[in-house]
C-alpha cells in the first residue's frame, strides 16, 4: 500500500513575498507534495491557516508521515494541535522535520531543547558529506550533496546527540552543521533535514529531494509491538 505523506507548510512567505512564489508557484508543500507523488506515494497537504492547521483528528489518522516545513509562525500554531502531533508520533507516526521548522513547537517538544543554531543569509556554498554510508536514507546519494546557494546554519546546534547522524554540511564560511539527524521517540520515527530555504530553488534539488524521499519511506510506521508499562506482577518464567 501507498505510504500517506501529510506535507505540512506554514504558507506565510508564498502570500507575502513575489520572490518566494516565483521560486514556488505552488507553495513549499506543493513542491514537496509533487516530487512524492511521483514516487508513489499518497500525498495531501495541509498548511497554517487552515482549520486545526488542516491537521483534523481524520487527517491525522490516515498519515504514516508527516512533513514539516514552518519559520515565521512557529508560535501561532495551537498547543492542542502540537500535543496531537506529538501524540502520534509517539504511536508510530513518522515525522520529517525540514530546514527552519527546527524551531517548530513539535520538534523543540519532541527534542526536550531549545534547537538553537547559528545562521547567515548571503548565498554560499554548502557540501553536506554523507556520514553514514549504509543508511536506507542516502541510498542513491553519492559521497556529498553540493548546494550552489544556501543560507547557513552552524553548530553549536542545540539539540540532543542524533540516534543516528547522517550528513554533516560544510559551509564555504568555515561553519559546520549537523545537517541529516534521526531520533526514535516512541514508537515513532523522526528525521531533520537542514536544506530548505524559501528564498532558494532547494526542494528541486534531486538529491534534496531523493534524501526527503527514502526519509519518508524510512519513517513509516513499522507496525512494531506496543510496548506495556507499569507493575507487572505475573513472571513469565516460573520463579
Ligand atoms: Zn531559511
Amino acid at each position: 500500500m501507498a505510504i500517506r505523506v501529510t506535507i505540512w507548510n506554514e504558507n506565510r512567505h508564498e502570500k507575502k513575498s513575489a520572490k518566494v512564489r516565483e521560486v514556488y508557484p505552488e507553495g513549499i508543500h506543493g513542491a514537496i507534495a509533487s516530487f512524492l507523488k511521483s514516487e508513489g506515494m499518497d500525498t495531501k497537504t495541509a498548511t497554517l491557516d487552515e482549520p486545526e492547521h488542516g491537521l483534523t483528528d481524520e487527517v491525522l489518522d490516515n498519515t504514516d508521515v508527516l512533513t514539516w516545513w514552518g519559520h515565521t509562525a512557529h508560535h501561532e500554531v495551537s498547543d492542542a494541535v502540537v500535543d496531537k502531533v506529538e501524540q502520534r508520533v509517539l504511536d508510530g507516526m513518522g515525522l520529517i522535520v525540514l530546514h527552519s521548522a527546527h524551531f517548530s513547537k513539535i520538534f523543540r517538544r519532541l527534542m526536550g531543547t531549545t534547537c538553537d543554531l547559528k545562521w547567515r543569509e548571503i548565498g554560499e556554498k554548502e557540501r553536506l558529506w554523507v556520514v553514514e554510508p549504509g543508511h536506507p536514507i542516502v541510498a542513491g546519494i553519492g559521497e556529498y550533496i553540493e548546494l550552489p546557494k544556501t543560507e547557513m546554519y552552524g553548530e553549536r546546534f542545540d539539540i540532543p546527540a542524533p540516534d543516528t547522524l547522517v550528513f554533516i554540511s560544510w559551509f564555504a564560511g568555515g561553519e559546520v552543521f549537523r545537517s541529516g539527524c534521526c531520533y526514535c521517540r516512541g514508537r515513532g520515527k523522526i528525521f531533520y533535514f537542514r536544506p530548505g530555504h524559501e528564498t532558494y530553488p532547494i526542494f528541486y534539488n534531486q538529491d534534496v529531494q531523493r534524501v526527503i524521499t527514502n526519509a519518508v519511506r524510512w519513517a513509516a510506521p513499522s507496525q512494531g509491538p506496543v510496548p506495556t508499562f507499569g507493575h507487572h506482577p505475573a513472571p513469565l518464567e516460573n520463579i
